[in-house]
């Protein structure tokens, strides 16, 4: 097998037949042999139902049921688990990233890269959007050291090695473009083009991204927490020094000076028990971590495997 792709599918019944409809025919146009893994990440509507038709009409694709939802980037894990092929493509079913751009990427890797991202050019989402990806991407590119335009492309294609190595990571909350780097040394990023969503909504709600860009920072670097570490001491220090300075001026002009100053007192006061609280709320979060990992977790739980025929060119 020389390419898989694997599509993460949750509630996706509006796009996933004109998906399929249009993924098919360039995969053929490849002349390569391919299979199209759909994972259902534990869809409520009719996405399921509809791939199960689809696999009776077109071969070459195989549908994973989980049994539940367990997110976008564990879902592709479970694809990554079960793609045969030397390149694997990840691409998602919203028709957001054209499945026709597959043959840019298969291109570029030919060249002998281990990871093509795509970067998408013109991205139709909302403003509110990009510019927390735009932050995430500038933070992810000096965590992992790998500075890159778009680490939220989905479009992306990996090399066999490359996605064992991933699997070897047993971290269950990990972000998939991230780790990918970290470990590939020959990395490309080239344009692909990218459509506002037509049909359906984002499966993310703000909440969500957060927690997702959550992970992706406490995953790949333990920078937040020394930062609390060091503004705790640099503020131990500024706090010692204010209260030199409170003494000696009780000494020299009396008591009554003092009380003028409660407010500003309380203020610092706030700002030292809320950095207090952000600093165990951060440690929380790496305890947490840690607690996740030892349970270990198994990172989703296949329900069922349905594949069609294949009918490939060698
Ligand atoms: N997705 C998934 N599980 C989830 C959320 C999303 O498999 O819990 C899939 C979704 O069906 C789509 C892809 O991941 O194929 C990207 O999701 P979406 O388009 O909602 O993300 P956005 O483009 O808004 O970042
Ligand atoms: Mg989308």
């Amino acid at each position: 097998m020389e390419i898989s792709v694997v599509v993460p599918v949750y509630n996706e019944e509006e796009n996933i037949k004109e998906f399929t409809l249009q993924i098919l025919p360039v995969m053929d146009s490849l002349k390569k042999s391919y299979e199209v893994l759909f994972i259902d990440d534990g869809s409520h509507d009719r996405s399921s139902l509809i791939l199960k038709e689809l696999i009776q009409t077109y071969p070459n694709i195989k549908l994973i049921r989980l049994n539940k939802n367990y997110g976008q980037h564990s879902a592709i894990f479970c694809g990554f688990e079960a793609a045969l092929g030397e390149m694997i493509i990840t691409i998602d079913a919203d028709l957001q990233n054209p499945p026709s751009e597959i043959p840019k990427l298969v291109r570029k890797m030919e060249e002998g890269y281990e990871v093509v991202g795509g970067y998408r050019e013109q991205r139709q989402d909302s403003i509110l959007r990009k510019i927390p990806s735009f932050i995430v991407a500038k933070i992810t590119s000096k965590l992992v050291n790998v500075p890159l335009k778009d680490y939220g492309c989905m479009l992306r294609a990996y090399r066999k090695e490359l996605v064992k190595t991933m699997l070897t990571s047993g971290e269950s909350a990990t972000y998939i473009p991230a780790l990918a780097n970290s470990y590939a040394s020959k990395i490309a990023e080239i344009p692909v083009a990218h459509q506002a969503r037509t049909k359906g909504q984002s499966k993310y709600s703000l909440l969500r991204l957060l927690h997702l860009n959550f992970d992706l920072m406490t995953s790949f670097s333990l920078l937040p927490i020394q930062l609390i570490g060091i503004s705790g001491l640099v503020i131990s220090v500024f706090g010692l020094g204010f209260s030199f300075f409170l003494l000696l001026m009780r000494l020299i002009k009396g008591s009554e000076w003092a009380v003028q100053g409660v407010f500003t007192l309380f203020g610092i006061l706030f700002f030292f028990v809320g950095l207090q609280v952000l600093a165990i709320g951060l440690m929380g979060e790496y305890i947490g971590r840690i607690y996740q990992e030892v349970r270990h977790r198994p990172r989703f739980r296949v329900q069922e495997i349905i594949t069609s025929k294949s009918k490939n060119p060698n």
